[in-house]
């Protein structure tokens, strides 16, 4: 799916939005597993190995994605983020928070598509491919949390 230009200039505000769970394609799984082996092994370490706890309005404490960076509030793989992410903010049931973007994507099409396919969490993806653990898929070590299945 190609992306329509946008008024989006890369803000944080959607960071609460990236939560754990997200379901993603064994495609996307492996483009993101390509991304991570060739980004700086400092900066995925130092991204995974963060605690994703977060607060919601002081009271709710959620998980957040494994790829949200907690100290910045950025993703980690960005360029290759899951259609999902890709249609935040872009689709009328997944609104900016900060209405910066118009939600003018019709997107039916391409989820009825996408919503066929075999659709897992990253972490889901790591086991089908025997990879138990960040050492396995990425040949470093990255203390707990790590991977919660
Ligand atoms: S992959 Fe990136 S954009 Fe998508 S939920 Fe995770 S941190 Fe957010």
């Amino acid at each position: 799916m190609s992306e329509s230009p946008s008024p989006c200039d890369g803000c944080t505000f959607c960071a609460s939005r990236c939560t754990d769970g997200i379901m993603i394609s064994e495609l996307e799984f492996t483009r993101i597993v390509e991304v991570l082996r060739e980004l700086p092994l400092r900066e995925v370490h130092r991204v995974l190995e963060q605690s994703k706890k977060r607060v919601w309005f002081e009271e709710i404490t959620y998980t957040a994605c494994l790829f949200l960076d907690n100290e910045t509030d950025r993703c980690l793989i960005y360029s290759v983020r899951p259609l999902i992410c890709r249609l935040f903010g872009r689709v009328k049931h997944l609104p900016c928070p900060i209405n910066k973007c118009p939600a003018d994507i019709d997107a039916r099409e391409i989820l009825k598509s996408y919503t066929e396919l075999p659709l897992h969490t990253f972490q889901q993806w790591m086991c089908l491919h025997h990879m138990f653990n960040f050492e396995d898929l990425l040949g470093i070590k990255v203390k707990p949390p790590c991977i919660e299945i």
